[in-house]
């Protein structure tokens, strides 16, 4: 590698084949290092992107107005009921809130809710400030609970007491203190779908291939959730993880606390759709179920792989980078490239647990580089360095590649084709193929010429100091 490489992040970067740190595994899953401008979001983020799809929720930013703006309609969830949660609320606290306490305010913020909305359900999020002064929110929460006779739940995610992950635990107690009182309940024929947000309306995607096995889905956690739905969660006969980095942890607990098992499943791409699909009939025991997901798989697996096909010619020689939120989902993506016969060259995360990564090298092939908790600089060097044609990663990662001059493919928030199921594959490559293809590549700079004026650039800097200008 090139790139010179900050001491303290060098254990959280390796090159498949040629390790450049210790040897004894992938630094991931820690407090990222300071100063070194990662790309991840903040606990706070990590709570607020699972529980806003709940789509009649009310969801409180207790903090500045800053951390509500920050994460408002970020993840573009669909709903097929209530739009509630498309709103942002925030108690936009001050300098005199911060001197004084901002509790009053946010006992204000509630009842005014209650007043004009009348939810069922609220969710409070305390930020930095708040996690600095101390505001008892959890004391507030309870006295409107009692107050006004719906939940009211606190979701204490100061930015800076964690990382990511620490916030996507934070929601996943949220939930389990919301579904608690629910939890003695007969057992229900169906599952719960736990880890998808329905971006782009993969949720009801899944729910279809679900509905023609015959299996009910109780409840989805959180992408189109509803309050009333959530409290049946409980009784459902087994938990289909998809996200486990956001959703493991819920998992868990709904299996020790409220006696519900899990599976893991991916739903991206034709092979683990596939996988998917036989995996939660076998895990039902539902033999008739086993038999109508073949008939899907037959039918709709080999229209997408037809489909890729005739694209494959397009995607000759070409290279990927991938950096995304979780581990399940660049390991989904590494599988549907190879589909594609396009080689990943970058492959890192924002939350990738140690196991994530052990899948992860299994996948790629010698030479790749995968880092966790990556910043811009790195991911700048290491794509131009493999030669990568195409960036896949989110909201934060896009404007990387388009100031290289290089294609990008969102599979984050801010996608508006459906990238899961069979009928994803087809999204998925019709999008990589138009943004590799497209013709504007040919009017930018470029991946070689950026790096030919960012050195010449730096150079003309070096010179004007050396002048003393
Ligand atoms: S919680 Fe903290 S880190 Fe997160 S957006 Fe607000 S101020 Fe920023």
């Amino acid at each position: 590698m090139s790139m010179e490489i900050l001491e303290e992040r060098r254990t959280s970067i390796q090159e498949k084949g040629r390790s450049c740190c210790s040897g004894d595994g992938l630094r991931c899953d820690t407090a990222s290092v300071a100063g070194a401008v990662s790309q991840r979001a903040c606990v706070y983020c990590g709570a607020r992107v699972v529980l806003n799809p709940i789509t009649d929720a009310f969801h409180i930013v207790h903090g500045p107005i800053g951390c509500a703006s920050y994460t408002w309609d970020i993840r573009g969830s669909l709903t097929s009921g209530s739009e509630l949660y498309r709103n942002s609320f925030s108690t936009d606290l001050q300098e005199k809130d911060i001197v004084f306490g901002g509790a009053e305010k946010l006992t204000r913020a509630i009842d005014e809710a209650v007043v004009h909305y009348k939810p069922r359900l609220i969710f409070v999020y305390a930020t930095c400030i708040v996690g600095v002064i101390g505001d008892d929110v959890e004391a507030v929460c309870r006295r409107a609970e009692e107050r006004h006779g719906i939940r009211v739940i606190a979701v204490k995610a100061p930015g800076f007491s964690g990382t990511k992950s620490t916030g996507y635990r934070m929601a996943c107690n949220a939930l389990i203190q919301l579904m608690q009182p629910h939890a003695d309940q007969p057992r229900a024929k169906g599952v719960n779908i736990l880890g998808d947000y329905n971006l782009a309306g993969e949720m009801w995607i899944i729910k279809n291939y679900l509905k023609e096995m015959g299996i009910p889905v109780v409840a989805t956690m959180t992408g189109d959730a509803s309050y009333a739905a959530l409290t049946r969660a409980p009784a459902a006969q087994l938990n289909i993880v998809q996200c486990a980095g956001s959703m493991m942890y819920l998992a868990r607990r709904m299996e020790d606390e409220m006696g519900v098992p899990w599976m893991r499943a991916s739903f991206f791409g034709v092979e683990d759709t596939s996988t998917a699909l036989r995996q939660v009939a076998e895990r039902l025991g539902d033999t008739t179920a086993k038999a109508k997901a073949e008939a899907i798989i037959r039918k709709r697996a080999a229209r997408a792989t037809d489909f890729l096909e005739r694209y494959k010619p397009h995607f000759v020689g070409k290279k990927a980078a991938i950096f995304v939120g979780g581990g399940f989902k660049a390991i989904s993506l590494i599988r549907q490239f190879n589909e594609m016969g396009i080689e990943t060259v970058v492959v890192g995360t924002q939350t990738g647990k140690p196991e994530d990564y052990e899948v992860i090298e299994s996948l790629v092939n010698p030479g790749t580089v995968i880092l966790d908790d990556a910043n811009p600089a790195e991911l700048e060097t290491f794509m131009r360095e493999k030669g990568a044609d195409i960036l896949v990663g989110g909201v934060k990662e896009r404007p990387l590649a388009y100031k290289l001059g290089m294609a990008f493919c969102d599979h984050n928030h801010e996608r508006k084709h459906a990238l899961g199921g069979f009928e994803g594959v087809e999204n998925f490559t019709r999008e990589v193929n138009l943004s590799l293809n497209s013709p504007v590549w040919r009017f930018t700079r470029g991946r070689n010429s950026y790096a030919a004026t960012a050195a010449r650039q730096a150079a003309q800097v070096r010179q004007a100091l050396a002048a003393g200008i």
